[in-house]
C-alpha cells in the first residue's frame, strides 16, 4: 500500500483523544513533523507501516501517538516497542509517558546490563506497553515473566541498528511470539536486505513512508573536516574547542579506553568533559546523561553504542575525534545534533588514514565536506577576548553594580588610578582564565597543521603534495660522505641551508638525531613519511637525512626542531618507537658513517 493521503498540517486533523492533544500542546508540539504527518493517519487506521526517517525527525511521536491512542481502551500488555539500546529504550518510554501524561497507562522498560528484579516488579504490577531491547525481552519471556501473545501493536525502532548489533534472530523470534494479526510499524534509517526480508515475512501490505532522500539525510547539519596529523589530534581538538567554544558537544571516539583517555586529557586542560561507554555501570551512565541534559556537562566523549539514539536537544556540535568506518554510523552520529529542526554542526578530525573512508562518506551523502583549518593562536585569543567582553558587559549590567562602584570609590580614596585598578583586575581575570597573550600572536595555524592543510585541496587530498618527481626518493636527502664534511659541526648540528625538492630549509637548520638506523631497516623515505604524516611537518622543513647503522640524523628548520622537541611525540619507524624529545640535538653523538650508503639494499 502507498501512503498517499494528503499530509495533515495540524494534530487536530487526526482522530486523537483530547488528553493526548493536550499533552502534545503542553510539550510545545504545534505542528506534526513530515514523518508524523504521513505516519500517524495510516497507523491510526490500523495499517502496517515502514518508515524511513533519520533520528531527530520526530519519529518517536510518529508511532508514539497512535500507540497511546491504541492503548486507551482495554487492559494488559497491548503494545511492544523494540529498540537497539537501553538509552534509546529509556528515551522512548519517557516520550510515551509524556504523550500519555493525562491517561492512566503503565509502561515498563526492559534492557540488558541492569538488575532483573525491578523490571520483574514492574511487569508484575501490570503493564499496558513494554519498551525493550530484544535480548533482555526474550530473557524475561523465557523466564515466564511475560507473554507476548496479547501484543496488538509491535514497533521496531532503528531496525537497521538492531540488525547491526546482532539482534536479527531475536527479532524474528519475537515476531513469532506475537499473534499473527498484530499491527507492525518498522522504522529504519536504511533498509539492508535482512530488514527487508523481515518486513516481507511479517508485515502485511505496509504503508511505506519516506520523508527524506533515500538513505541519508544530514543536509541540515553543517559539516566540516580538519586535516590533522595523527599524533596531533588532541591538540587539534583542544584548539577547535578553544576557538569555537561550542555549546553542549558530543565527541565520538573509537574505543571505550580512548573515550576515558580523551575525557581525562580534556579535563586536565580545564574542559568540563566526561566519558560515556559500555564499560560503565548503568548508574554511572545515567549520571553522565543527566548531567548533559541538565546542562551541567559541556563535553560528552562517547562510543557509538553508548550514544545511540541519544536525544538531547541542545547539542550544538558533534566532533568525530575518530572517524567511523561506515557512512550510516556517520549519519547516526551527526544526527545527535540538529535535533527538532535546529541547526547543528559536525566537525571531523581527519588523518591521512581516513581519506578513503571520508571519500566514501562524501559519496554516500552526495556532499562535499568543507575543509577548514586548525584554528590559529590569534583565532583562539580572539574568541577568548570575545567571551571576556561578553562577560564584562553582563557584569556592567548586573544589579550588584552599585556595590562595585562603592569599591571603586574606596580604591580612589586610597589614591588608585582607574588604569592601575583596571590592570590589577584584568590581571586577576587573566590568571583565573589561564589567558595567555604572547607578544607575537600567530595568525597562522600551528606548524604541524600546515602540511595537512593542503590535503583537502582536492577530493584526493593531493593538492599541495609534491609530484612524483619532487618527492623524496630512495637516494634523496641522503647525506653523502663527499658532501658531509662541508660545514657540519662536531656536535651533530648543521647551519648550512640546503635546497630539497625545490624547497629551502631555513638558514638556521638544526640536525636532530634518532636512535635507529640502517640496522633497523630505516630509509630516508620512512623518516620523511613519518615526519610529514605522523608529525605534520611540511616537506619544506626537512633537509638532509643521514642514516648510519644505529642512528638517523635529520636536518630540519629551527622552527620545526622547536616543534619536534617540545612536542615529544612518540612515533614509529618500521615498528620502532622513537621520540625526538629523548634525544636533544646538542647531545647527539657523531654517527659512524657508511660510505655510499644505499638505504634499501638491505631489505631486498
Ligand atoms: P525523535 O526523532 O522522535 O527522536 O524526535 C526528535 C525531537 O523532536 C524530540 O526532542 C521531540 O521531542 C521533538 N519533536 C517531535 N515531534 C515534534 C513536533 N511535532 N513539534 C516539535 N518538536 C517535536
Amino acid at each position: 500500500m502507498s501512503a498517499s493521503a494528503a499530509p495533515a498540517e495540524s494534530f487536530a486533523q487526526f482522530a486523537i483523544r483530547p488528553e493526548i492533544a493536550a499533552a502534545l500542546e503542553q510539550l510545545g508540539f504545534e505542528q506534526p513533523t513530515p514523518i508524523q504527518q504521513r505516519c500517524i493517519g495510516p497507523l491510526l487506521e490500523g495499517h502496517d507501516l515502514i518508515g524511513r526517517a533519520r533520528t531527530g525527525s520526530g519519529k518517536t511521536a510518529a508511532f508514539g501517538i497512535p500507540l497511546i491512542e491504541s492503548l486507551v481502551d482495554g487492559s494488559g500488555l497491548r503494545a511492544l516497542v523494540l529498540a537497539p539500546t537501553r538509552e534509546l529504550a529509556m528515551q522512548i518510554t519517557k516520550a510515551l509517558r509524556d504523550y500519555a501524561a493525562r491517561l492512566p497507562l503503565r509502561f515498563a522498560t526492559l534492557y540488558g546490563g541492569a538488575a532483573y528484579q525491578p523490571q520483574l516488579a514492574a511487569l508484575r504490577r501490570g503493564v499496558d506497553c513494554i519498551v525493550a531491547t530484544p535480548g533482555r525481552l526474550l530473557d524475561h519471556v523465557r523466564r515466564g515473566n511475560v507473554t507476548l501473545k496479547t501484543v496488538r501493536l509491535l514497533v521496531l525502532d532503528e531496525a537497521d541498528e538492531m540488525l547491526r548489533m546482532g539482534f536479527i534472530d531475536d527479532i524474528t523470534e519475537i515476531f513469532e511470539l506475537t499473534a499473527d494479526d498484530r499491527q507492525v510499524a518498522l522504522f529504519s534509517a536504511t533498509m539492508p536486505k535482512p530488514i527487508r526480508e523481515v518486513a516481507k515475512a511479517y508485515l502485511k501490505d505496509p504503508a511505506e513512508v519516506q520523508v527524506e532522500q533515500r538513505g541519508f539525510s544530514a543536509d541540515h547539519i553543517d559539516q566540516a573536516r580538519i586535516d590533522v596529523p595523527s599524533a596531533y589530534k588532541l591538540e587539534a581538538l583542544v584548539r577547535v574547542l578553544q576557538a569555537k567554544s561550542p555549546g553542549a558537544t558530543i565527541i565520538f571516539a573509537r574505543t571505550r579506553q580512548s573515550c576515558d583517555e580523551l575525557a581525562s586529557s580534556l579535563c586536565d586542560r580545564s574542559f568540563n568533559a566526561r566519558a560515556l561507554h559500555g564499560d560503565m555501570s548503568q548508574a554511572a551512565r545515567e549520571d553522565v546523561l543527566s548531567a548533559l541534559r541538565t546542562r551541567r556537562l559541556d563535553l560528552l566523549v562517547a562510543t557509538d553504542v553508548a550514544a545511540r539514539g541519544l536525544d538531547v536537544e541542545h547539542i550544538t556540535h558533534v566532533i568525530n575525534f575518530d572517524l567511523p568506518e561506515e557512512s550510516e554510523v556517520y549519519v547516526n552520529r551527526i544526527g545527535r545534533t540538529g535535533r527538532a529542526g535546529r541547526s547543528g554542526k559536525a566537525i571531523n578530525l581527519v588523518t591521512r588514514r581516513d581519506h578513503n573512508t571520508l571519500r566514501r562518506i562524501e559519496a554516500q551523502l552526495k556532499r562535499r565536506i568543507e575543509v577548514v583549518g586548525v584554528p590559529s593562536d590569534a583565532m583562539i585569543l580572539g574568541r577568548q577576548r570575545e567571551a571576556l567582553e561578553g562577560e564584562l558587559l553582563s557584569a556592567i549590567e548586573h544589579p550588584d553594580q552599585p556595590q562595585v562602584r562603592r569599591l571603586i570609590e574606596m580604591f580612589h580614596q586610597q589614591g588608585w588610578t582607574d588604569e592601575r585598578l583596571l590592570s590589577g583586575a584584568l590581571g586577576i581575570l587573566m590568571r583565573d582564565r589561564q589567558l595567555e597573550i604572547q607578544e607575537d600572536i600567530s595568525d597562522q595555524p600551528p606548524l604541524w597543521a600546515r602540511q595537512s592543510e593542503g590535503r583537502g585541496g582536492d577530493r584526493h587530498g593531493r593538492k599541495d603534495r609534491p609530484g612524483r618527481k619532487d618527492r623524496p626518493g630512495r637516494n634523496d636527502r641522503v647525506d653523502r660522505p663527499d658532501r658531509k664534511s662541508r660545514g657540519d659541526r662536531k656536535d651533530g648540528t648543521s647551519d648550512r641551508p640546503r635546497q630539497q625538492g625545490g624547497q629551502p630549509v631555513d638558514a638556521n637548520a638544526v640536525t636532530l638525531s634518532l636512535p635507529v638506523g640502517s640496522e633497523h631497516g630505516i630509509s630516508p623515505r620512512d623518516i620523511v613519511g613519518a615526519l610529514t604524516n605522523e608529525l605534520g611537518l611540511p616537506y619544506a622543513a626537512i633537509g638532509r637525512i643521514h642514516i648510519a647503522d644505529q642512528e638517523a640524523r635529520i636536518a630540519v628548520s629551527r622552527e620545526a626542531a622547536d616543534h619536534l622537541l617540545s612536542g615529544r611525540k612518540a612515533f614509529f619507524l618500521r615498528g620502532n618507537p622513537v621520540n625526538f624529545g629523548d634525544a636533544p640535538p646538542r647531545s647527539t653523538p657523531k654517527p659512524r658513517t657508511k660510505k655510499h650508503h644505499k638505504p634499501r639494499a638491505k631489505r631486498r
